[in-house]
């Protein structure tokens, strides 16, 4: 089939790159997540348009009155009881795993997820940045520093950090939120370090995640795009899979297991 041997040629073309690659970095969107059964935001079945887009605010409410903030979250959690539920129930997919495999074969330096579900962790991945934070964390408003959402205590809103005394916020990026600023410096210097920069399931159009391939590129650093849609970064790419992550990612594995050194 003609498809197939273009998937199989551009797999082949991937691991080579990997293989030669000596610091690799994947930028991982919300088409990994999804393969997990995680609803996305948009779309026909997207939680915004089952509930309604959600405020553009928040940071700014927070901002305003972190304890009514953190009352309204505790108070609206059943209606998202759903999503959470997704999230709690989710496991890493093949696509987590073999990001994960990769690492430990020393092929994939590190990941920079703007999913916030912790697949990566519990699939083994080791070296993460997470842009959009983690759902299971609360991070310190002034600090930095960073909890286990489970092991705050609510009896007192808003939390405060034990480290300095500061308001403490889910770690969950909000609309009009900065990214966390240890966050976005480590995705700089991994974008300066890598040799080979991966995209997976993401458009990459939304700052700052959109930035970090297009500066890889424009050092000649080469992509490869994973997705099963045709993204604003599919002319940038030296290599382009047009499929899932859990069907491309262990094939990539598989190849570099059995050796590209041939080819
Ligand atoms: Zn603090």
């Amino acid at each position: 089939m003609h498809q197939r041997d273009e998937l199989d040629r551009a797999i082949e073309a991937a691991a080579r790159e990997m293989a030669r690659a000596s610091h690799a970095v994947a930028l991982v969107g919300a088409g990994l997540s999804a393969e997990s059964g995680i609803p996305t935001f948009r779309g026909g079945e997207g939680l915004w348009t089952k509930l309604g887009e959600p405020t553009f605010d928040g940071w700014e409410l927070f901002n305003e009155d972190p304890a009514a903030w953190w009352q309204r979250a505790i108070d609206f959690k059943e209606e998202f009881a759903d999503f959470n539920r997704a999230i709690d129930e989710a496991r890493p997919n093949p696509g987590h795993l073999a990001m994960a495999d990769l690492e430990a074969m020393g092929r994939l330096a590190h990941v920079i997820t703007q999913n916030i579900d912790n697949l990566h962790q519990r699939a083994g991945s080791r070296h993460i940045t997470e842009i959009h934070g983690n759902r299971y964390l609360v991070r310190c408003m002034s600090c930095g520093s960073r909890d286990r959402l489970e092991s705050v205590r609510l009896d007192r809103l808003p939390p405060l950090c034990p480290e300095c005394g500061g308001f403490m916020k889910n770690d969950t990026v909000m609309f009009g939120e900065p990214i966390p600023e240890d966050a976005l410096r480590e995705c700089y210097r991994q974008t300066a370090l890598c040799d080979l920069f991966l995209v997976v399931g993401t458009s990459a159009v939304v700052y700052p995640a959109a930035e970090f391939p297009v500066m890889a590129c424009r050092r000649g650093v080469p992509l490869i795009e994973i997705n099963p849609e045709e993204t604003p970064l599919s002319g940038l790419a030296e290599v382009v899979i047009r499929a899932s992550a859990g069907e491309s990612l262990p094939a990539i594995v598989e190849r570099l297991k059995a050796g590209t050194s041939r080819s």
